[in-house]
């Protein structure tokens, strides 16, 4: 994806970025264009830092909890900020703050479990678990704090240190973090980073990393895992999806309407988990169109500071253009708009919700990740034909399905081919629950103590039974 624009000194090199509010369309601040170079020295502090921050579990635990409630106290000013820079209703960047402040204290609780082994061997075997070292952390635009808290509260409690990248789309509520969170850790135990590529292709294969631990879409995925391959650092990579809904024929429309509807525009669309594709018994495909499309042509579009706003604007320019060069190849494709279709007239990014009808199987707003407000409603007329659909993408990673009989449809679930799957509800995540995504949605297991385990290796100590 495209990066923003540069500000120069006539005659100089870039020294920072323009970022740009994607309800305007203006610029409102800079951040700085850190370049490649930087990183070494970056990288060399945060390696002295690990020393200390490794040692003192018990310190490692009173200073996140201490980073968990400085994130609440600076709450407001984050989720204003974020805001501004990403787009989204004011209400859903304060839960957003308030879920970064959750992940914090969730594991600053947390310690891997040391255990032996009993094999009948004359030995005690001990397998204890080590930090990794310096870690690199690259995430993406549409939850800059939330995701960025994903990667550094299991990373920090585990005894790492790491350097952030934020996403140059998003610095500014990131660079916020960074500045509140070290009032409160140890200097250089996290460090935040901003700049335009390639600062992250750098930070990635950086020899002095031992982890890199990255968000965002498959291509960049795959490019991070070549940078790292280099140094031969662990990767996890969570990458995009295209999260199938599968309707049954017991389902009750009204009923689940609305949680289906904001299951597929939360933060217009911008969700990695977000329903990107709906499968519907053919009988109900009309009803559910309607549903849908009501819900579309209601909801309130606007500036995320607008107390009234449900759904703000697409992030940035590039996505839009995405969005809606992605709508247009449907409809050239034969589908039909049941609501929306086209850009808002006026500034900012704004895409009326879109709801799309008969939609060729292989048109790309079904087969690719539109990633914006925007979703293809396709009738199907068997189960298997409906499951083969759903699994039938390079994504794998949630998928959930809707209908009376729970029995029935977990028997459904079951057969989704992808990391987590749910029933009437999608994209519900609990901290203490494995996330990872299958097929190109993923390498490694973040959440919960797998995501502890994941910045962690084991250290076994073999010794004689005395006597
Ligand atoms: P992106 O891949 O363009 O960028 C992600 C990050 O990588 C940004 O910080 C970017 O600056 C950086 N980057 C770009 N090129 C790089 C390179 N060559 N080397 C290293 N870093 C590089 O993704 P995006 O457009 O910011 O975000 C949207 C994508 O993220 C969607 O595909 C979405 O599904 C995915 N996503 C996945 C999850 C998940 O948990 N699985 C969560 C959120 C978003």
């Amino acid at each position: 994806m495209q990066t923003p624009e540069a500000r120069s000194v006539p005659g100089r090199r870039a020294v920072s970025f323009s970022v740009v509010d994607p309800a305007t369309g203006e610029t409102f601040d800079e951040a700085s264009d850190q370049q490649p170079g930087e990183l070494d020295d970056v990288i060399v502090r945060a390696q002295r830092a690990w020393h200390g921050w490794r040692a003192d579990p018990a310190a490692r635990t009173a200073a996140l909890r201490a980073a968990a409630d400085a994130v609440e106290t600076a709450g407001d000013d984050l989720a204003r900020l974020l805001t501004r820079e990403q787009g989204k209703p004011l209400a859903e960047s304060c839960a957003e703050v308030a879920r970064t402040a959750a992940r914090l204290r969730y594991f600053a609780d947390l310690a891997p479990r040391t255990r032996r082994i009993d094999d009948g061997r004359p030995v005690h075997s001990e397998i204890r678990w080590r930090p990794l070292g310096p870690v690199a952390a690259i995430v993406p635009w549409n939850f800059p704090l939330q995701l960025a808290a994903a990667k550094f509260a299991p990373a920090l409690a585990a005894g790492n240190t790491m350097v952030l990248k934020p996403s140059p789309f998003t610095p500014l509520a990131t660079r916020l973090l960074g500045s509140v969170l070290a009032a409160v850790l140890p200097e250089d135990v996290l460090t935040v980073v901003t700049g335009r590529e390639p600062l992250g292709a750098r930070l990635a294969s950086h020899p002095g990393i031992r982890h890199v631990t990255f968000t965002g879409s498959v291509p960049t995925g795959r490019a991070v895992a070549a940078a790292a391959a280099g140094s031969l650092a662990r990767v996890t990579l969570e990458l995009g999806g295209n999260d199938a809904a599968v309707l049954l024929d017991d389902v009750d429309v009204d009923r689940i309407a609305d949680r289906l509807f904001w299951a597929a525009f939360r933060n217009c669309g911008q969700v990695c988990m977000a329903v990107k594709r709906v499968y519907v018994p053919a009988r109900l495909h009309a009803e559910v169109v309607e549903a849908l499309a009501q819900r579309a042509k209601a909801v309130a579009v606007g500036p995320g500071l607008d107390p009234e706003t449900r759904l703000g604007p697409v992030n940035n320019a590039p996505q839009l253009a995405r969005v809606e060069q992605i709508t247009e190849q449907a409809l050239a494709d034969g589908a039909r708009v049941a609501s929306g279709g086209h850009r808002l007239d006026g500034p900012g990014y704004f895409f009326a919700p879109t709801i799309l009808t008969d939609v060729p199987p292989g048109s790309p707003v079904v087969t690719e990740e539109q990633f914006g407000p925007v979703l293809p409603v396709l009738p199907y007329r068997s189960l298997d034909e409906a499951v083969d659909a759903a699994n039938g993408t390079g994504f794998g990673l949630g998928g959930s399905v809707w209908g009376t009989d729970l029995d029935r449809a977990e028997a459904v679930a079951d057969r989704l081919e992808c990391g987590t799957a749910w029933i009437n509800h999608h994209a519900e995540l609990s901290l203490a629950q494995p996330f990872a995504g299958v097929k190109d949605s993923g390498v490694g297991v973040a959440g919960g103590p797998w995501g502890l385990y994941g910045n962690l290796r084991p250290f076994v100590v073999h010794r004689p039974q005395e006597g």
